[in-house]
């Protein structure tokens, strides 16, 4: 953990292997940090409001209310409900995407083969959490609570003719993103395992996921 956390601080302090899922649960005035690791790993992100599952984090009003397409130190995220759900308070990567949707079995045919359709994917993942995951059982949430997703440490840059494109990363073993939840949250992860295009150097690897008091 960081030099600046106190050990008392941290409530969780957990690694997320290659290609998996992970759920857990962060209090408002908490910190998530997200640790990659090893370097160019896409993590798939969704925060959706413990108190109300029907409020979750929005790609489109995050945008909106910003007026930026990437995610950088200082970004207010934004809910469906047009309401701060959490913010960007500290990162060494430079920015993140959320334009670039979660990989799903569907997307893996279109951009790359019909034979890809069975291999792993972030919407496999995010269906599996909230399929079995204790949280999700708490909560009763299932699958109409995936929406559009955040692509932590991913790097999908806007070409000027308007084209999105999954580039190599910006990313490097170390970097780190920190949140802080603007409300109680549960958080939702696939730690992408992709293995067609570059948003994991074609190589996922493990992350580390600290949750801390203020
Ligand atoms: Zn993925």
């Amino acid at each position: 953990m960081t030099a600046s956390a106190k050990i008392e601080q941290i409530v969780l302090d957990e690694i997320c292997l290659a290609g998996e899922a992970w759920m857990g649960e962060v209090k408002q005035g908490q910190y998530f940090r997200i640790i990659d690791l090893e370097g160019n790993q896409a993590v798939d992100t969704l925060f959706i409001s413990a108190n109300n599952a029907e409020e979750r984090y929005s790609a489109t009003d995050t945008l909106a209310q910003n007026q930026q397409l990437y995610l950088e130190k200082g970004t207010t995220l934004f809910s469906n409900f047009a309401r701060p759900i959490a913010s960007i308070v500290d990162d060494n990567c430079g920015r993140h995407d959320t334009l670039g949707g979660a990989c799903s079995c569907e997307s893996n045919t279109v951009r790359y083969a019909h034979d890809k359709y069975p291999m792993h994917s972030c919407r496999n993942n995010f269906m599996y959490a909230l399929a079995q995951h204790p949280i999700a059982k708490k909560h009763q949430l299932n699958v109409r609570h995936i929406g559009p997703n955040i692509n932590f440490f991913m790097n999908v840059p806007v070409t000027a003719e308007g084209h999105l494109k999954f580039e190599d990363g910006v990313s490097a073993p170390g970097k780190y993103v920190e949140i802080k939840a603007e409300m109680d949250l549960i958080i939702l992860i696939s730690n992408c395992p992709q293995l067609n295009n570059p948003c994991n150097a074609y190589n996922p690897t493990k992350i580390q996921l600290v949750i801390r008091d203020a």
